[in-house]
């Protein structure tokens, strides 16, 4: 299956249903380490993108601009430190991709260019139990499948096997970014809730390409 603007559609709709099956699942993992509203910030921000994706009268051009909307739209509603973050993933993504279709290095690009604004809004690097700890493994894993010649549903698929072990690998470490920092060794022990929304929606974005 073709990563195109249906694709990206696509995405965005299954992104929209997945944060709202696991909204309550996502509250109470940042109720353990944060302040539980991950998920609702979460499922607000992405019910809104549906709005508008439906509100839109013809289909968009380039898989950036359902990107765009995305990243306006999560920074206008979701707030906290998700909704910065995820809006600059999605900004920066979405100028990654000024295209009808990508081929495998235009998905890497997309995702290392969400990786690389998370980090330059957030300032984390992997290990702090953050986002990025699901990120960051999902782009180097992007790089492998591509340079091994897969084709761009098997580099999202490989991104978003990587994105599940990365937030698997946040349940050992203590925080020392965001608000779990706060909590210091007591957030041992707890799945990071932006990293488990991360690995939510790059399961999506696999299973939009059929992968
Ligand atoms: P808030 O903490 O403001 O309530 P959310 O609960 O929506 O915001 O999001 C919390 C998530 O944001 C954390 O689980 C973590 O993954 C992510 N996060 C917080 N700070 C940072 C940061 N500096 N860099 C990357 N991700 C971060
Ligand atoms: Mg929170
Ligand atoms: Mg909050």
């Amino acid at each position: 299956m073709s990563v195109d603007v249906a694709w990206a559609i696509e995405w965005v709709r299954r992104s929209a249903q997945t944060v709202a099956e696991h909204r309550d699942e996502l509250v109470e993992l940042d109720r353990q380490i944060g302040d539980g509203d991950h998920g609702e910030n979460l499922d607000r921000g992405f019910r809104a993108v549906v709005t508008k994706l439906d509100a839109l009268e013809e289909q968009p051009a380039q898989i950036g601009d359902v990107l765009k909307l995305v990243a306006t739209t999560l920074m206008s509603t979701v707030g906290g430190a998700a909704g910065p973050l995820y809006g600059t993933a999605y900004l920066r993504a979405a100028k990654a991709t000024a295209a009808a279709e990508l081929d495998s290095a235009g998905v890497v690009a997309l995702i290392e260019a969400a990786l690389d604004g998370i980090v330059a809004r957030g300032k984390a690097t992997t290990g702090e139990k953050t986002m990025v700890d699901a990120w960051s493994p999902a782009a180097e894993a992007a790089v492998a499948a591509a340079d091994g010649g897969g084709s761009p549903a098997d580099v999202l698929a490989a991104a978003a096997q990587a994105a599940a072990r990365g937030a698997e690998s946040t349940i050992p470490i203590a925080a020392t970014k965001g608000r779990a920092s706060y909590l210091g060794e007591r957030s041992v022990g707890h799945l990071d809730p932006g990293a488990r929304s991360t690995q939510l929606l790059l399961a999506e974005a696999a299973a939009a390409a059929g992968a």
